[in-house]
């Protein structure tokens, strides 16, 4: 067993923690109060994230990606995941469903992808189908040469800007395929842009679908390949999910720690207090835990030592375990701040409200329970946990 980082990652870590610390961390109060940084500093942070080798890291060389390794991969979304406000957008994604484009959408939609001049969205909730995408209605009939699109979609993050959203259908019962809607497409319009508990650059909005022709070139992947398609993208975007939850609570730590170090109640240091410091020891062990869960997984991928499936299983204790786990490390960070910890002006309120949505996006903790629990039935625990 060899769990020492190679030279190349520790590099790329060390990268990273600086591209977070001078280009995330400055906007995070501007983000906070207005929701949206200038343009030019957009434009800065784009330029160095590819100029530093963060982005685009998930998508094959063979297509213009980076094609990084998942632990790379891991290993940057986990410093990005120190920024509050959700300025991990930066160097997450794109979409690994915009692989799927083909020779005619690639120079449209993945090319500028690639570069960040847009972010795709992804819309697959609806108002009756969240965590139960059995209950998905939004329909794609065709007629001619074009499907007409039907339904309502909801929580589409960036869904309200960009080239186009990526949207989940139905073309016939059980089968479901995707469509790249280019915003403006008569039949397609915004309804609300609701208010969320944190603020990111991100709205989230609910788009819906009223006889929305669109030409059958415009089918991301086959017919009946959504499910899958989907699939990997949860898969991916879990485990970035777990590793921005490990610098979520790397940061509150080293917020805590210091604030424990610095204060002084009753003649004694915060940490003295053994009910303070102990918030600080289980954070600790925690972390540490989910650090481990998190990275394995990455090298389990890049070895590829288990099949689609045993994947799954893991990504989603990754996910589960290190979102939960985060978001208990801000809240005893909160509780070890005092009345400060429930002020705006303090990263640890920040993450507070930024990583309690890690348990419910791209699947909910529950969802995640009931994946780890079908592989536990269905597979040899000591293959599944050694
Ligand atoms: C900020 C934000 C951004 C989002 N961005 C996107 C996006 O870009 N694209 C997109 O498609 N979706 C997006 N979502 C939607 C998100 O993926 C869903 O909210 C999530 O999957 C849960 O679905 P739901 O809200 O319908 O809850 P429901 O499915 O109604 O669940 C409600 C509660 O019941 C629990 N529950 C449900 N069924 C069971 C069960 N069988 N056993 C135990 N517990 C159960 C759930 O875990 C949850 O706690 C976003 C959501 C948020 C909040």
């Amino acid at each position: 067993m060899d769990f020492e980082l190679s030279d190349e990652l520790k590099l790329l870590q060390d990268t990273a923690r600086r591209f977070t610390n001078e280009e995330l961390i400055p906007h995070e109060l501007e983000v906070d109060e207005h929701s949206r940084i200038s343009e030019a500093a957009r434009t800065t942070i784009r330029e160095r994230a590819c100029r530093d080798g963060l982005w685009p890291m998930n998508v094959p060389q063979e297509f213009g990606g980076l094609g990084s390794s998942v632990l790379a991969q891991v290993i940057v979304q986990e410093q990005a995941g120190r920024a509050t406000n959700h300025l991990w957008g930066y160097v997450g994604g794109p979409y690994n469903a915009l692989q799927r484009c083909n020779e005619a959408q690639r120079k449209k939609y993945l090319e500028p992808a690639l570069t960040g001049e847009w972010t795709a969205s992804y819309a697959v909730t609806e108002p009756g189908a969240g965590s139960d995408t059995s209950n998905l209605t939004t329909s794609a009939v065709k007629r001619g040469d074009h499907y007409v699109i039907n339904g309502e979609k909801w929580f589409v993050s960036g869904g309200e800007k960009g080239l186009a959203v990526i949207v989940h259908t139905l073309t016939a019962p059980g089968e479901e395929t995707l469509f790249l809607v280019d915003h403006g497409t008569p039949g397609m319009r915004i309804k609300r842009l609701p208010r969320f508990m944190n603020r990111s650059e991100d709205e989230h909005a609910e788009i819906v679908f009223e006889d929305c022709a669109v030409p059958e070139g415009q089918m991301l992947g086959e017919r009946g390949e959504a499910d899958a398609i989907s699939k990997a993208w949860f898969r991916e975007e879990r485990l970035h999910i777990a590793a921005r939850s490990l610098g979520a609570a790397q940061r509150l730590m080293e917020e805590m720690k210091a604030w424990c170090a610095e204060r002084e109640t009753f003649g004694k240091k915060l940490y003295e207090h053994q009910g303070i410091g102990w918030l600080l020891a289980d954070s600790a062990t925690e972390l540490y835990a989910a650090r481990l869960v998190t990275y394995k997984t990455a090298w389990e991928e890049d070895a590829g030592v288990c099949d689609v499936k045993e994947l799954h299983t893991k990504a989603s204790i990754a996910k589960l375990y290190a979102s939960e786990m985060a978001h208990r490390v801000a809240d005893r960070a909160v509780q070890a701040f005092g009345g400060r910890g429930y002020c705006c002006d303090y990263a640890v309120e920040r993450l507070f409200r930024d990583t309690r949505v890690d348990r419910i996006w791209e699947g909910t903790s529950e969802m995640m329970r009931s994946i780890i629990l079908n592989g536990v039935m269905k597979r040899d625990l000591d293959e599944l946990l050694s």
